[in-house]
């Protein structure tokens, strides 16, 4: 029975997770409301709106399964979509199931706090609400905590400042501009090439250098797209049980088995292709320090031989960590940007930031003199937008502390002592080693039957049990450490963030094993949880 404000289920965050999570609730017949803080639905595709700001993973893949009739109707222009398109196509997905009406925007959740007594999670939000629901459900995303880095300074700079994660919804105009960029990950390697045409001068800011293949977008191929239409069901199907969320080539060789000649004529037929899959070259790529330098070494020889100033082009390759280790960035002309007159690149390895002033950034030789600072300096990831909220689960008991260490979930979709709350391809689960659609559809399936599960059974409680979730936390760290991902100082591990604990925090298992486990804990009653 639900009161005005007593409802069975929260949901936090109106992306793609939070969308879809209130589509599946709303067919169990529960009563629910979603807060979401910016004033419109698509959250990553919201808030992202930089300049270049493109999906990785291509269309036909990137787009929800759950209704045959919308991945039929829907058409997209590109092989992969930019954000504007992806933005309309979530958008006409909330008009098409009439999703507006639960959701309240522009309203962001500051607290929940678990009530041992009634077993409800009261839910405060920045607009004074305050709600009771049954179900607690985190769709807060794992890159949605968009980091300014506290360079000193900061507040000093004259001009105007943006963050990619936040950039202004009418858009920027750079032209005559100079203009300064810190940061060289994904979300820079798409914007500068489009910055740097507009600019007067465009000073890119480089702490890590990236691996970035090139996307080789074009309009979607009309032939390609029917046939995937038309076996749309087994195209899904493939997906869910891959590796990452999508089909990629995969080769169960070693690349040093592999003679030379035959390894470049590999790598070289997947450069051509563009996009993610490259390390999917050979099985050990990511397992091999010395199977990854071969295909390393492959990308080191392609920026040298796109970028003309021998200086810059070594400034530009990444040595010391392994190639997929850090987000493989898919770009537009990034390395090739980097010939043109009006682009400068600062390594801060050499030469470090040692403040923002009224003018620019100054570093250690150097005051640099722009118009407008651009951070593409990413995202408290997996752990931000959770932490940000003062969430407490039984006896008061503050997720800020019990994750002081790192995260800990079981399965990365519950946490002990926090019953009835749900989290959203979090920490410990594939998420953002994956197409994220694909996880996000997993996610909210096995939500929605476990709560049908409940029901059936009468429960109002399902809990993870301590023992679950250390035994999960061990696996997803055993699988981690069998790779070579802990050697890269990444947003994988906590390392873009100053004090954030050092842990490996997606599962790199695999989608596909993955769904099997979560499915098979619910085959067997939910093992590893307490009903109540
Ligand atoms: C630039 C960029 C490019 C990306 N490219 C790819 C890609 O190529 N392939 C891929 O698979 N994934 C990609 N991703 C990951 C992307 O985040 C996911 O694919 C997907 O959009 C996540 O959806 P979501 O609903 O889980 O989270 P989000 O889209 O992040 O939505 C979460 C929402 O929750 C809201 N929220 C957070 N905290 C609160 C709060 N306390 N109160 C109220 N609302 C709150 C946020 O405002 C946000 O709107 C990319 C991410 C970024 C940032």
């Amino acid at each position: 029975m639900s009161g005005e404000n007593d409802l069975d289920a929260v949901v936090v965050g109106a992306g793609f997770a939070g969308l879809y999570m209130l589509h599946r609730l709303r067919g169990l017949g529960l009563s629910v409301q979603v807060f979401e803080a910016g004033d419109g639905v698509g959250g990553t595709w919201y808030w992202n709106r930089y300049p270049g700001a493109r999906c990785d993973v291509e269309s036909m893949d990137y787009s929800y399964s759950f209704s045959d009739e919308l991945q039929q109707e829907w058409t997209w222009t590109e092989r992969y979509a930019a954000q504007p398109e992806i933005l309309k196509y979530i958008n006409h997905v909330a008009d098409r199931f009439d999703l507006r009406r639960d959701i309240k925007f522009s309203t962001r959740v500051t607290s929940a706090v678990f009530d041992d007594a009634r077993r409800r999670w009261t839910v405060q939000t920045d607009r004074g609400d305050r709600v009771s629901a049954r179900f607690c459900i985190m769709a807060t995303g794992c890159l949605s905590d968009a980091q300014v880095p506290d360079i000193k300074g900061r507040e000093t700079f004259a001009g105007p400042w943006y963050h990619t994660g936040h950039w202004p919804h009418g858009g920027v105009d750079f032209t005559g501009q100079r203009v300064g960029i810190i940061g060289t990950g994904s979300s820079a390697i798409q914007s500068i090439p489009i910055i740097a045409r507009q600019a007067s001068q465009l000073v890119v800011f480089q702490r890590t250098p990236n691996y970035s293949m090139p996307a080789h977008n074009a309009a979607l191929d009309p032939e390609y797209e029917q046939r995937v239409k038309a076996g749309y069901a087994e195209f899904r199907r493939q997906a869910r049980e891959s590796r990452i969320g999508f089909v990629v080539e995969r080769s169960g060789d070693s690349a040093l088995a592999a003679a030379p000649d035959e390894r470049e004529r590999e790598y070289e037929k997947r450069w051509r292709r563009g996009g993610l899959g490259f390390s999917a070259a050979y099985a050990d790529i990511l397992t091999s320090q010395e199977a990854n330098d071969t295909a390393a070494e492959f990308f080191r020889k392609k920026i040298r031989a796109i970028v003309r100033d021998p200086d810059v082009a070594a400034a530009l390759t990444p040595t010391d960590y392994p190639l997929g280790t850090k987000r493989l960035c898919v770009d537009t002309d990034y390395y090739a940007t980097f010939n043109r007159d009006n682009v400068s690149l600062v390594d801060l390895r050499k030469t470090p930031i040692e403040a923002i002033t009224p003018r620019g950034v100054r570093t250690t030789v150097a005051e640099y003199a722009v118009d407008s600072l651009v951070f593409a300096t990413g995202f408290d990831a997996m752990t931000g937008a959770l932490l940000k909220m003062d969430i407490r689960g039984r006896g008061g008991l503050a997720l800020r502390d019990k994750w002081a260490a790192g995260p800990r979930t079981y399965l990365g979709l519950a946490v002990a002592g926090f019953p009835n709350l749900f989290t959203i391809t979090g920490p410990g689960s594939p998420s953002v080693l994956s197409n994220m659609i694909v996880s996000i559809e997993q996610h909210v399936d096995w939500i929605t039957d476990c709560l049908r599960e409940l029901r059936a059974q009468d429960r109002q409680c399902i809990e993870a049990t301590a023992e679950a979730e250390e035994a999960w936390v061990t696996h997803v760290n055993d699988v981690g450490h069998m790779t070579l991902y802990p050697r890269a100082k990444s947003w994988y591990m906590g390392a873009n963030v100053p004090g954030k604990p050092r842990i490996f925090m997606p599962y790199i298992g695999g989608v596909g094993v993955y769904r099997q486990k979560c499915d098979e804990v619910a085959a067997a009653g939910y093992v590893g949880f307490t009903l109540s």
